[in-house]
């Protein structure tokens, strides 16, 4: 992504991304964004290929794969504020299905620095500042931070060569900010894309430009690859988290998963991965996370 590349320019064998920023505009063809939403770069042609490539040979592996996950928190409230291990609790109740677990490493960094998760998503420097010499190697390290005006949180995902994941320290990381910490679906939805997972509506996210077909046709190539997520228009929905439609009161086709962590709905309407989602960050923790794993 073009923000991403210009402040970061790194070049490490994919391109580095992100992911959940607010932006509330329109694309140059004028279709209109719904929802706010997130940078998560979509995985590229090639790592297409490989997502397409690991779902349709997964094969679901029982055996519990275990994550160290390294917390540190930079907002100025303490540690103790943020009720971590029953975070983590509730985090594990999510991704028992997908036999994924997480341990929280017993001592909580606290190093309170006045840069916010917007700043950090933007500017290189001050993500380095905020994360100099507290991420860890051998742990997914979650950094609650002072919120900005946009984001909830994001990670860095690489678009293709999966299998590099293990050579960059940027990618075992997670930022939350201090106010998205406390719903139900922003560290569920980060953790997603670090398994791989891409948004439900696929590559864009405005309004009913997703290539998935509504009747499902071509789920195992387009939207995210996973067929038991209905194709999703990033449609409008009600107070009471209900589809309504599209601006287009003639496209009303669609039954998006309006409850799905990966899709852009509000945070409140979502509180569920599908049976196919687990099954894929199951697979992709398998091939392309084990090096991260307590049990590798
Ligand atoms: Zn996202």
């Amino acid at each position: 992504m073009a923000i991403l590349s210009k402040y970061f320019n790194i070049k490490i064998i994919g391109l580095l991304v992100l992911a959940s920023i607010t932006y509330s505009c329109k694309n140059k063809d004028g279709n209109q964004a719904v929802h706010p939403f997130c940078a998560s770069d979509y995985c590229s042609d090639e790592g297409k290929e490989e997502l397409i490539n690991l779902y349709q040979n997964n094969k679901t592996t029982e055996k519990i794969i275990n994550f160290e996950v390294n917390c540190i928190v930079t907002s100025e409230k303490s540690p103790e504020f943020f009720k971590i291990s029953e975070k983590i609790k509730a985090l594990n109740q999510i991704f028992f299905p997908a036999r994924i677990q997480f341990q929280l490493r017993p001592i909580i960094s606290h190093k309170p620095v006045a840069v916010n998760l917007d700043e950090i998503e933007s500017k290189k420097s001050a993500r380095n500042l905020v994360a100099r010499n507290l991420e860890k190697k051998d742990a997914l390290n979650i950094f609650i931070v002072p919120h900005g005006e946009y984001l909830n949180g994001f990670t860095y995902v690489i678009q293709e060569n999966f299998l590099s994941y293990f050579n960059i320290l940027e990618c075992n990381t997670t930022f939350i900010s201090d106010k998205a910490w406390f719903n139900e679906s922003t560290l569920a939805h980060e953790i997603g894309h670090f398994f791989g997972l891409q948004h439900t509506f696929g590559k864009s996210p405005y309004e009913n430009t997703t290539l998935e077909k509504p009747d499902g046709s071509n789920c195992v190539k387009e939207g995210d690859f996973i067929c038991d997520t209905a194709a999703d228009p990033n449609g409008k929905i009600n107070k009471k988290c209900e589809y309504v439609g599209l601006s287009d009161a003639k496209k009303y086709d669609f039954n998006p998963p309006v409850n799905n962590f990966m899709s852009y709905y509000p945070n409140k309407c979502k509180n569920e991965f599908t049976a196919g989602q687990y099954a894929s960050m199951n697979a992709f923790a398998n091939k392309y996370r084990k090096y991260l794993s307590a049990n590798k």
